[in-house]
């Protein structure tokens, strides 16, 4: 999903630092104008000259525009560095030379190719030299072979030659199962040095206690319908599954301060994943939260996480790393747990959220100096665990938070990868608004004994409180709708308008805009800093549109949202429902408005069921076109097409 580039780009890095390789300087500094012009730019343009070109390693990026500082041609400092890095010196789409050539004001020109190095010419005062080098090293540093303390010394230590043997035609292979059984020896020692990891904090309040099995059944019933049991084998020996609590004091009557924290927020009641979540992890237990963003997920296991780093055997300023982990499937989830995080201040624990497109040196700044609570995107975190920048060795608390989400965007590889060398008796959580069978392999390999708590869908719960409304329109006619909307816009509403594609969301912010009508706009085309501004701009209401990809479809809790329009409808109904589910929050009413044109016909059904679930008006027009969909597949599959709703273009017209 090109929305998600640098989280992309971050997963081919961390794949790339597998694969460690020399790097060599050349510190040989030229104090005169670079005679090198740019590959292939004739020398003539100032900007040409600073692009690199069809650079083997890297691609051909010449087309990306860069906005460079401006450029000082006094110093010179060339580099070499492995050619087969180049693409991670380049970044997607040329995004991470643009941040560095930002970040420290020097240009990077990238040269030729000599073999398996390649020359980087470095052009700035010399403190924008320096720091471009730094931040190349940086870049880079993962590449080094690890030190000799780490568990990969089997391989770096002179013990080498024990790890192969010859097979049947006499060649000389690893010998897989003695590495394998070296390296798990390796970590179990390493985990048994270890103190044990302290887990049960629960105290249980009689009254929650003294809870007859049909009054908690009643309880569940009456709260979303909560179903809760073992995910796997109800084992002889494991714990009933505790009752739910009903109060905030019922859970946290022994931590006062907590209490205090949460009084400070102004909540009436737990939600109620929080109700069935924190006995179960109070006690140590694993618990999978089959529960979307607005459900109160986040507090239900980060109030847990907070008393767990507080209650373990080694003081918190002795431990060698953090204690608490959460992955979560993008850098906007992560900032938005990170925001949570904060507003609960616990003796001060302290938490770090690190994200790819975020500042990197910051980052590892902030967790060098000592952090509890590490909130992290699975790339990132791979980069900085991989650089040695983190250490992972006392994590006991982990959560993976959306992680159907995580895995739909290929983050598996990563997550088994990070959760390979954390000790095994943590304790896990995981969040996932779905069930599929790649989210139940990672819960079996990598949870114990999890308790399930299934709260049902709140978005689709919210989609109850929100009006959805059909619009039918021609392909070019959406503008002028959509115009005609935000004319008769009031000064209290506020609109997020969906689009399919980045380029459309481009499209229509930069119409609005040309038009004197204040928007912002969110894609994965914008940077960074962009998208934050943008999200902040609508939370504070500066502006009152946001004009966004899917990337906003899903946890981004804006809370006055007013109106979602589905400028195209989304491609998955799902996505409709999380979008729809974007307003209509926290007991408010909200309303979508979805531009239906003629060849959206295969979503009919599919809306229809929502629409009447939501007990929400069914247009005629719309079980029409889900019956002529219908019928177009059963007269497709007769005529042995099987190419189900993408008909050729005479009966698509006909249609
Ligand atoms: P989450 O599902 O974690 O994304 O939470 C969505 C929003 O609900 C956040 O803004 C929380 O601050 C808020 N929230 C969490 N717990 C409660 C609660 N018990 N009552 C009301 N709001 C809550």
């Amino acid at each position: 999903m090109a929305d998600f580039e640098d989280e992309w780009l971050e997963h081919e890095q961390s794949q790339q630092a597998q694969a460690p390789a020399p790097i060599t300087y050349n510190n040989t500094r030229i104090y005169r104008p670079s005679q090198n012009r740019g590959r292939g730019d004739g020398g003539h343009s100032n900007e040409g000259n600073w692009r690199a070109r069809g650079n083997s390693a890297g691609g051909d990026f010449s087309n990306t525009r860069r906005d460079f500082p401006r450029r000082d041609n006094r110093n010179k400092k060339t580099m070499f560095v492995p050619s087969k890095k180049i693409g991670r010196i380049i970044g997607k789409g040329g995004s991470k030379i643009r941040e560095l050539e930002s970040e420290s004001q020097a240009k990077i020109q990238i040269g030729d190719s000599s073999g398996d190095e390649t020359e980087l010419s470095l052009f700035g005062s010399d403190e924008a030299i320096t720091k471009v080098e730094e931040m190349l090293n940086d870049l880079l540093q993962d590449y080094k072979p690890p030190p000799k303390d780490s568990h990969n010394e089997s391989t770096d230590s002179g013990r080498t030659n024990e790890f192969f043997k010859t097979n049947e035609s006499g060649v000389q292979v690893i010998d897989w199962d003695k590495l394998n059984s070296y390296h798990d020896q390796h970590q179990k020692a390493r985990w048994e040095s270890l103190p044990p990891i302290v887990k049960d904090f629960y105290k249980e309040d009689p009254e929650v206690a003294a809870m007859s099995p049909s009054s908690v059944a009643r309880w569940r019933l009456a709260n979303n319908d909560i179903q809760v049991k073992r995910t796997f084998d109800d084992k002889p020996g494991l714990r009933p599954i505790p009752n739910p609590i009903k109060t905030f004091e019922q859970a946290f009557k022994h931590y006062p301060e907590i209490l205090d924290e949460i009084y400070k927020q102004g909540f009436a009641n737990p939600s109620p994943i929080q109700c069935q979540a924190w006995p179960i992890l109070l006690r140590g237990e694993d618990l999978i939260g089959i529960a979307q963003t607005g459900t109160g997920k986040t507090l239900a296991f980060l109030l847990p996480a907070l008393i767990h780093i507080e209650g373990q055997v080694i003081p918190r300023e002795e431990r060698e790393g953090p204690t608490v982990l959460i992955m979560a499937p993008t850098r906007e989830l992560a900032l938005q747990i990170d925001k949570e995080v904060s507003k609960y201040q616990y003796r001060g624990i302290k938490s770090v959220c690190l994200y790819g497109g975020g500042d990197r040196k910051e980052q590892i700044n902030i967790v060098s100096k000592g952090v509890d609570i590490v909130i992290a995107t699975p790339g990132r975190l791979n980069d900085l665990v991989m650089a040695k920048h983190l250490s992972i060795i006392n994590f006991s608390y982990i959560v993976l938070d959306e992680a159907d989400r995580m895995l739909d965007m290929g983050f598996e590889p990563q997550i088994r990868k990070s959760l390979f060398d954390v000790r095994p008796d943590r304790q896990t959580v995981m969040t996932s608004a779905t069930w599929p069978p790649g989210v139940r392999r990672l819960a079996s390999s990598y949870m114990k004994d999890p308790i399930q708590v299934n709260v049902g869908s709140l978005d689709l719960a919210a989609v109850h409180t929100v009006t959805q409304k059909i619009i039918f329109v021609q392909e070019d006619d959406k503008e002028n709708v959509l115009l005609e909307f935000i004319q008769n816009m009031d000064s209290n509403d506020k609109v997020i308008i969906f689009c399919g594609k980045k380029a459309t969301a481009t499209h229509i912010s930069t119409e609005l805009a040309l038009k004197g009508i204040e928007c912002q706009s969110l894609h994965g085309d914008r940077d960074q800093c962009d998208r934050e501004e943008a999200l902040a701009d609508m939370m504070d209401g500066n502006v009152n549109i946001l004009v966004a990809t899917d990337v906003a479809s899903r946890g981004i809790d804006i809370k006055d949202l007013t109106h979602v329009i589905n400028f195209d409808f989304p491609m998955h109904i799902e996505e409709y429902v999380h979008r729809v589910g974007r307003t209509g929050r926290a007991g408010r009413t909200g309303t979508a408005l979805s531009f239906i044109a003629r060849n959206d016909w295969a979503h009919a059904k599919d809306l229809i069921k929502i629409l009447e679930e939501a007990n929400q008006e069914v247009p005629d027009e719309l079980e029409s076109m889900a019956e002529r969909f219908k019928a177009m597949k059963l007269r497709r599959e007769k005529e042995g097409g099987g190419r189900g709703g993408r008909g050729g273009r005479g009966r698509r017209d006909r249609y």
